[in-house]
């Protein structure tokens, strides 16, 4: 087995990793940045199909924050372009532009008691939040019983969290709001997402760190109680790569199993199995010669039975479809979302809602994929409220992703958060033993 030695490795090229190795180098850190597929951005990267690029997970990309500023450090460029309106919703069929009016135009016209509704999410701006264990279905409905409302809020938490209103704490909902980017701004990466982390893994590249993919860690050493190597498998080829810090993006569970359940606490490798709870979302790529939305940004639905929102891709980025189609993703949620479903008829139901809220969906959509997240390659790989510490409790060894977010935060932002925070609490010296993972 070949011997080579690195400051840092980072299992795994999503979101979070790709961050994480981004700061690492620009801090002058020696970073090898592994995932075990050919392709950069794990679920959030891009695969082609019949001549479309088609994103395997997240399309909407924050602008500002965290993220941007992790393109920045590594001289990237974050190439997105934003729609206008960025979001809408679709309330049996009319389209309400919320970018001027905001949630008063949107519950105003819904129901007279809005400004019960409105008065609470001023009161969470100011901090004062539910307990984390009411969940959002709950805490509506101490306000209104309107169905439409309670539709609207279910397709929110659906797009955002993919989880249920009734699955999501009213805590969490509100946090992110009421204090996180909460999308206001994004935009759409011309060339896929999967190129937003190319440019990161360029930028690493060039501050002197590596870049391998195709290439699996397995197995995770520990010495004294602290990290000492990574095993990595390169297309066939054994390499112990020596090591001080690993950054695994491969979430807890899997980053248990790489080690050896023996070198955690206990109460660590408890929660991996209790208290994360993988959050689901099933993906509808398609495309069509006709035009089937016309806003060209986000569309949440109000009145549902999985479906919770669609994206109108081509209309800011063209260079996504083969000339002469417009392209579309839509998702659905499905009952329960954090539980065990059945596939097949989750993706059923929500093609039922496609062919009901899109006029000309069923003579003239073209599928191009139908992907159901779940289990070990959810939407999320832990629900907002339900996520775990950064630190493992081992010297040395730190997570990032989405099973470590903070609290109330979700998406590429919320991995690029936790990113920041490792690579923070790594160059500030923090060690492990001092800390309670
Ligand atoms: C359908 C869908 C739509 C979404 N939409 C949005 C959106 O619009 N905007 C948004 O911000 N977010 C969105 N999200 C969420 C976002 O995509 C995820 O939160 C994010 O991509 C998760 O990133 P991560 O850092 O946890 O890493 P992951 O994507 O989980 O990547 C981890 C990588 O590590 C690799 N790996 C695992 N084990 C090993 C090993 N032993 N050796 C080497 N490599 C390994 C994996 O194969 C994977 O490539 C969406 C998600 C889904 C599924």
């Amino acid at each position: 087995m070949r011997e080579i030695q690195f400051d840092a490795v980072v299992v795994g090229a999503g979101a979070g990793g790709c961050c994480a190795a981004a700061r690492l180098a620009a801090a002058n850190r020696s970073v090898l940045l592994i995932d075990d597929h050919d392709y950069l951005g794990g679920r959030a990267g891009t695969e082609v199909i019949d001549g479309h690029l088609v994103n395997i997970g997240a399309i909407a990309l924050e602008a500002g924050g965290v993220f941007e500023e992790t393109f920045s450090l590594v001289g990237a460029e974050l190439d997105i372009r934003e729609p206008k309106p960025g979001a809408v919703f679709n309330i049996d069929g009319k389209i309400v532009d919320v970018s001027k009016g905001g949630w008063g135009l949107l519950l105003g016209g819904l129901t007279r008691h809005a400004t019960k509704v409105l008065d609470q999410f001023a009161q969470a701006k100011g901090g004062n939040l539910p307990d984390g264990r009411q969940s959002t279905q709950d805490w509506l409905n101490g306000f209104t019983g309107n169905a439409t409302v309670h539709a609207i809020f279910r397709n929110l938490c659906a797009s955002i969290f993919a989880m249920n209103a009734d699955e999501i704490p009213a805590r969490a909902f509100l946090t992110y709001f009421t204090s996180k980017g909460a999308f206001k701004r994004f935009g759409f990466h011309p060339r896929g997402t999967g190129a937003a982390w190319q440019a990161l893994a360029d930028g690493v590249v060039r501050k002197g760190g590596e870049v391998w993919l195709s290439a699996s860690a397995t197995r995770i050493e520990i010495e004294n109680g602290g990290v000492a190597a990574v095993h990595v498998d390169r297309a066939g080829q054994g390499v112990r790569v020596k090591v001080e810090t690993v950054v695994a993006n491969c979430g807890p569970r899997a980053l248990v199993a790489l080690t050896g359940e023996e070198h955690f606490a206990a109460d660590y490798v408890r929660q991996t199995r209790e208290r994360l709870k993988p959050a689901a979302n099933i993906v509808y790529n398609f495309a069509s010669r006709e035009p089937l939305m016309s806003p060209p940004g986000i569309m949440t639905f109000a009145k549902t039975r999985r479906l919770c929102n669609m994206a109108n891709l081509t209309a800011t980025c063209p260079e996504l479809a083969p000339e002469g189609w417009h392209q579309y993703v839509a998702y659905a949620v499905p009952k329960p979302a954090i539980g065990d479903f059945d596939s097949e008829g989750e993706v059923e139901e929500g093609l039922k809602d496609l062919r009901e809220q899109i006029p000309g969906f069923a003579e003239h959509a073209k599928m191009l994929s139908i992907r159901v997240m779940r289990d070990a390659w959810p939407a999320q790989r832990t629900g907002a409220g339900y996520d775990m510490d950064q630190a493992t409790g081992i010297e040395g060894l730190w997570c990032v992703g989405d099973a470590v977010k903070v609290y109330g935060n979700g998406g590429t932002q919320a991995c690029a958060e936790s990113a920041k925070i490792v690579v923070d609490r790594i160059m500030a010296g923090e060690r492990q033993d001092t800390v309670t993972a």
